[in-house]
């Protein structure tokens, strides 16, 4: 595990030593939803910064704190090649472009919560962000700066989940917390059906094998063969991600 270093840059953690923490570093997969209103497109501003004051709590309890954002809210290259004449290979170029946009935005919601940020993305656009260099990230981590990865893996036919595994096996994180609209993981649709069962831990083996609607199986079997614990819990509580990262007992592990 990496040494947390003292900086002058990082938030002030003299009451919350990361010592305390259960998940030191963790990497945060924040959907493009998450960032507007229930069936809405775009940035809600509201959403915006409680997701930001969010993610700079965690980070100034002295987690070291990764981010990958998602696009749905912009677009989603599949949906986009369904029915127009725009190939998929160039719709989810678009979608990797709609994570960059939500990875700013972000970026300027948790400075303003004064906590340091940077963006760093897969595809090359220099005077937006930094590339993605792995030395680099871990570099920012350890200065207490909120690293967000955008533009997804930088290929087209891959979601955000499977950069958020991909990310998460490259900085050694100590989790890879997603955050949903449900409470966890279910053996069927919540929202659908009054009698779904909420598992409390699942191993890998269960969550690949059950085909649960999640996460990509591609991102179960990063993280297994990682040996990186996946948390899945509800984005609409106050504080639940500074919870999971104290050891609280939310959501569904998977392990
Ligand atoms: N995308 C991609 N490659 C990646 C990550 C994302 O092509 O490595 C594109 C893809 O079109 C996807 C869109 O970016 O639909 C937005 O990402 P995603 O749907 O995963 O966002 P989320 O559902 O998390 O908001």
């Amino acid at each position: 595990m990496p040494e947390t270093a003292t900086t002058s840059e990082r938030p002030d953690t003299s009451a919350e030593t990361s010592g305390r923490l259960r998940f030191r570093r963790v990497l945060l997969k924040v959907s493009g939803e998450s960032l507007t209103r229930p069936g809405e497109f775009g940035i809600d501003g509201d959403a915006l910064d409680r997701m930001a004051g969010e993610i700079a709590s965690v980070a100034a309890a002295g987690a070291e704190v990764a981010v990958v954002v998602g696009g749905g809210n912009i677009i989603r290259g599949a949906k986009m090649a369904e029915h127009r004449p725009v190939h998929q290979a160039v719709a989810d170029q678009m979608g990797m472009l709609g994570t960059v946009i939500n990875g700013m935005a972000l970026k300027e919601a948790i400075e303003h919560h004064d906590v340091p940020a940077r963006v760093m993305t897969a595809l090359a656009m220099d005077a937006v962000a930094e590339p993605f260099i792995r030395a680099r990230a871990l570099r920012h981590l350890d200065k207490g700066r909120v690293v967000i990865f955008v533009a997804g893996t930088g290929n087209p036919f891959c979601t955000t989940d499977s950069a958020a595994s991909l990310r998460a096996a490259e900085i050694d994180a100590d989790a890879l917390l997603k955050v949903t609209k449900v409470d966890g993981i279910y053996d069927k649709d919540p929202n659908r059906y009054d009698d779904a069962k909420r598992y409390g831990a699942l191993t890998f083996d269960e969550a690949i094998a059950k085909q649960l609607n999640v996460m990509d199986v591609a991102a179960f079997a990063q993280m297994q063969a990682a040996r990186i614990p996946i948390v899945v819990f509800d984005m609409n509580v106050p504080g639940a991600i500074l919870d999971v990262v104290r050891g609280g007992d939310l959501g569904t592990v998977v392990s």
